[in-house]
């Protein structure tokens, strides 16, 4: 073929790139049309109203109460809880929407997790019937926010047997004294869940206190953390708070009653995790396809997509693990061990994921300009909260032994 008749030239285009896509199984397809509707309002809220200011709040140490409006508007109070002005559905649904809000911001999601799965979990899962109809609707629209008060300045790990708040019975009323600390919008809020060793039995006992209203209950801020920025994590100190028996949570008589709520809220973390690690891979995702270094995008450098790719199978991993243990909850077979294998796993799959994200963006991995160091730092509070890695560990260690290694 001669040059005159060859075909002209066509103009190269620039190639598309396929965009940041965390779910690369598809874990998202198996929710009805009806949750992938809630999910997508959470995306929409998540990311054209928390994304564009959450930094500055998260580097101000700092909380966004101008969000809370459009927060209540979502209508997700009670979510995966059934009745009393909850909003109902499954928790498979639960776990996909704290997942998407970590997948924006992880404080976000704990900020949520914490009002509803922990206080509004304790009085659904451990209250009597007149105290769901009480304080969940409120709860529900949001207009009452809630922390839970288990952990203490000396006793973390080992709360089950070494609670040193006391709890008194006097008549009617309970008197509370201890201090409490790491707890979760407790700076601002109006309902605590406060956990005490009552004196008469040794158990621990939950009750509902009416924070901003009861005297002796005093809550100092926490301060300079370098995880979970935008949560405001209070330090609370119970002297003499007096408080009636018709606040004692009626079925929450040990700490086997405590670890119910804190099965569902490892199972939430889970989720969290593993959304806090898609939105590090995503973000380093774009910085490798956009940044240049000798001419070419980072991207295609093999050792770089290595990092993606061990990024991805993380997260995968992680979500197929979640999305079983979803299912195992609507099964009625989700143990306390199932729950603690997927809080171990995926936290500590989310805590690599995220440190390769920020091993990728080189230098501005450290800046908290680039979104990547926000998920940098959180993933470890992830890790430690609502029981430690070693903690889960020990749980699931019992399970498979049937030796416990700390109790
Ligand atoms: C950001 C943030 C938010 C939080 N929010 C809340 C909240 O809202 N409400 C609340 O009640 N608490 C909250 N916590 C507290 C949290 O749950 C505890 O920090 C956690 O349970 C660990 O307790 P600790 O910090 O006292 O550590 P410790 O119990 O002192 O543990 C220290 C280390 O020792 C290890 N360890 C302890 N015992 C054993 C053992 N038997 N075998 C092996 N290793 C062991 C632990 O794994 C850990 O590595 C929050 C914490 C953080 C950081």
């Amino acid at each position: 073929m001669t040059t005159a008749t060859r075909p002209a030239k066509e103009t190269k285009q620039p190639r598309q790139l396929p965009p940041p896509n965390s779910d690369f199984y598809g874990v998202y397809e198996t929710l009805n049309a009806e949750e992938l509707a809630i999910l997508k309002q959470v995306r929409g809220f998540m990311e054209s109203k928390v994304a564009p200011i959450i930094t500055k709040y998260w580097v101000e140490d700092s909380f966004p109460f101008e969000l809370l409006p459009a927060v209540k508007e979502l209508n997700i109070g009670g979510l995966g809880m059934q009745g009393y002005g909850c909003r109902g559905g499954s928790l498979a649904l639960l776990g996909f929407v704290v997942m998407e809000m970590a997948r924006i911001d992880p404080s976000f999601a704990t900020f949520f997790g914490v009002h509803d799965g922990l206080a509004m979990g304790s009085i659904y899962i451990d209250g009597s019937e007149e105290q769901k109809q009480k304080w969940l609707p409120p709860m529900a629209r949001m207009e009452k926010i809630g922390c839970f008060g288990l952990t203490e300045p000396l006793v973390g790990s080992g709360t089950a047997g070494g609670l040193t708040t006391t709890a008194k019975r006097e008549g009617d009323t309970w008197i509370l004294n201890g201090e409490k600390k790491w707890i979760g919008n407790s700076t601002w809020c109006d309902v605590s869940i406060i956990w005490a060793r009552d004196l008469a039995d040794n158990q621990v006992k939950g009750f509902i206190v009416e924070n901003k209203t009861t005297p002796g209950f005093s809550v100092e801020k926490i301060e300079h953390k370098i995880a979970l920025k935008v949560v405001q994590n209070g330090h609370i100190t119970l002297n003499n708070v007096r408080v009636p028996e018709a606040n004692r949570l009626q079925s929450g008589n040990s700490f086997k009653d405590t670890a119910r709520v804190l099965k569902m809220t490892r199972y939430a973390v889970a989720w969290m995790a593993t959304g806090c690690a898609m939105g590090a891979y995503e973000a380093a995702l774009q910085y490798a396809q956009t940044r240049l270094q000798f001419g070419k995008p980072i991207g295609s450098f093999q050792m770089v997509q290595d990092l993606l790719a061990k990024m991805i199978q993380n997260i995968t991993a992680s979500q197929c693990l979640i999305t079983r243990m979803a299912q195992l909850q609507v099964e009625g077979k989700l143990s306390d061990a199932h729950a603690a294998l997927a809080k171990a796993f995926a936290t500590a799959k989310s805590r690599e994921t995220v440190a390769w994200a920020r091993e990728l963006l080189g230098g501005n991995g450290i800046s908290s300009d680039y979104k990547v160091a926000r998920f940098f730092a959180d993933a470890e509070a992830l890790y430690s909260y609502e029981g430690t890695y070693q903690m889960q560990n020990l749980i699931l260690g019992k399970a498979v032994t049937g030796l416990s290694a700390f109790v």
